[in-house]
């Protein structure tokens, strides 16, 4: 008698309508894609299209940019055009609050250029004014055949769907907590605005539908409900999910669990800079969350040991970190001459005590000197000892054996 294997790796992922965002597919079979959004002023065409490169040279596979003004909607066309210009083709959404209706009206040529709009339910005006501004948002998609991307967020959440909900919530014989009722609130808004889209024409496989929360239960929660509650593609993110490592830490937490679920068709990590760190942070944590995972193969990814008491220098910090940076800055390069790069797996390691072992179960990997030990550092190439590196270019010859293995 054998009892069934525990499941292992994510769950399927889950059926949606795929959409095509220019010439990225989200949702269906479609990999799980990675976007950004950028901080520059949009109207600084110069600074955003320098900004857009940049996320996209990092593998951002759609960018947003704010459109939030008359400046920016008319800098629109002028930044794609660029980009164009100089082979980048990325996808650029523009992301509208308030006065969307009107700039896309004003502008064109801006409804003409962007891929997608997206639209938050929450913001498209108040009172009887938003049923009309919301049709016509929907009506240019229509007109200039745009997906768009219904996105409600905790921040600005519908306040009269909230109030009814609150209301209704009362009058019921078990009243939710007021967590719940929020929450509620906001996946309704999502998806009765996503009702209203496909009621005045928009086809459902030009739809993705995000509810964003700051709250890593509270995330997790929304989406599965969300996912049991439609099968449009969704867009997955914590939304202000902070600072340095707790923003790092909290995406990474909220997202995992869902795409373990086989929930979530495109993600964005939504950190703040620290002062001077590069934009492109967020890609990079994107690309390794959906890689670690098992989801998608980006860049080479380098196994490293902690270190310990038992390692002679800093040396071999340096050297993983070199490492790492010297596979990600080949990867375009090795995209479009040796496909497959990708998947390769790095080890370095520190000391006797894990690192043959460890750099045996990697393509590639290096076991330092550690205390005590001979100054000398046996490479493992596909499992077996190869050669020994010693002296002062150990991190060059290394990095040389890494080219050579890929180069094969
Ligand atoms: Fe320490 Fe060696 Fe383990 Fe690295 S491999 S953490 S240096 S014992």
């Amino acid at each position: 008698h054998h009892e069934p294997a525990p499941p292992f790796g994510p769950a399927p992922r889950r059926a949606t309508r795929q959409v095509r965002i220019g010439n990225v597919a989200v949702g269906g079979d479609a990999p799980v894609v990675v976007q950004s959004m950028t901080n520059t002023d949009t109207a600084d065409i110069a600074s955003t299209v320098k900004q857009v490169a940049e996320l996209w040279r990092a593998g951002s596979e759609l960018v947003r940019v704010t459109v939030n003004n008359p400046e920016s909607a008319a800098a629109v066309p002028r930044i794609v055009e660029k980009l164009a210009m100089m082979g980048i083709e990325v996808p650029i959404i523009g992301d509208f609050h308030y006065n969307g209706h009107q700039l896309l009206a004003n502008e064109p040529a801006c409804a003409e250029a962007l891929a997608k709009y997206r639209i938050n339910p929450g913001n498209v005006g108040f009172g009887k004014k938003r049923d009309t501004q919301f049709a016509q948002l929907i009506e240019f998609a229509i007109q200039y055949g745009k997906p768009v991307r219904i996105g409600a967020n905790w921040g600005s959440l519908d306040q009269a769907l909230a109030t009814r909900l609150m209301d209704e919530n009362h009058l019921r014989a078990d009243p939710w907590d007021a967590s719940r009722v929020l929450r509620e609130a906001l996946i309704r808004s999502a998806l009765d605005s996503a009702a209203r889209a496909v009621e005045l024409g928009l086809p459902a496989e030009r739809i993705v539908l995000s509810c964003k929360v700051s709250g890593v239960q509270e995330l997790i929660a929304v989406y599965r409900d969300l996912a049991q509650r439609s099968d449009f593609a969704l867009h997955l993110g914590l939304t202000e999910a902070g600072i340095g490592s707790k923003g790092i830490v909290a995406s990474s937490a909220a997202l995992s669990v869902l795409l373990q679920e086989g929930i979530g068709d495109t993600i964005r990590i939504s950190l703040t800079p620290e002062p001077g760190a590069p934009r492109t942070q967020e890609v990079v944590v994107a690309q390794e969350l959906l890689q670690t995972m098992g989801l998608r193969a980006f860049t080479p990814m380098v196994t490293a040991c902690p270190g310990c008491g038992r390692t002679t220098s800093e040396f071999f910090q340096e050297l993983a970190k070199v490492v790492q940076e010297h596979v990600r800055a080949k990867m375009p390069e090795w995209k479009i001459s040796h496909p497959g790069a990708e998947n390769l797996t790095l080890a370095v390691m520190g000391c006797v005590v894990n690192g043959p072992g460890e750099s045996r179960h990697a393509d590639i990997g290096i076991s330092l000197p550690g205390t005590g030990e001979a100054p000398a550092a046996p490479v493992f190439i596909d499992g077996e000892k190869s050669v020994t590196l010693r002296g002062e270019n150990i991190a060059r010859e290394f990095v040389a054996l890494i080219d050579g293995y890929v180069e094969r």
